[in-house]
């Protein structure tokens, strides 16, 4: 494994709704557009949060909520082809009303307040996710040669 080349495709800003799920509605919109191979960064508010933990001893993963409103200070994720279909792979910081930080790898529950994202997709072939032996992920195979 060493690295995929793209060439730049279109960037597209997106404002989600309030009361959607950030997660759901970036799927929806990621295969709304045809998009399988970008990149992507967000920031605004959600109403309450629903984040993971990667526990790498028990190779699974450990879900929490935060039932609070709190900002979403950065997001970044991307897009990649798991078993034939987009995966958005998704990381936040969120901070509550002391500037307290949380952050996690993001799950559905995550109720958007207010949520301004960017895309940039690359032109060529997607990058494909394929199960890992020793992390017990689902992460980036060889690119073909
Ligand atoms: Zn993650």
């Amino acid at each position: 494994m060493t690295h995929y080349v793209y060439q730049p495709g279109p960037v597209y800003l997106v404002r989600v709704p309030t009361g959607e799920d950030l997660l759901g509605y970036l799927d929806g919109f990621v295969s709304d557009n045809g998009i399988q191979s970008a990149w992507l960064s967000y920031l605004g508010a959600v109403s309450r949060a629903s984040l993971r933990y990667y526990d790498q001893d028990q190779r699974e993963y450990c879900d929490f909520h935060l039932h609070e409103h709190l900002e979403v200070l950065a997001g970044m994720g991307n897009v990649s082809l798991l078993d034939g279909a987009p995966f958005i792979h998704t990381h936040a910081v969120l901070a509550d009303s002391r500037g307290r930080a949380y952050g996690g790898h993001v799950n559905y529950g995550c109720e958007v307040w207010a949520l301004e994202v960017k895309i940039e997709q690359y032109e060529g072939e997607a990058p494909v996710r394929l199960f890992d032996e020793r992390t017990g992920l689902s992460l980036w195979a060889s690119p073909p040669v």
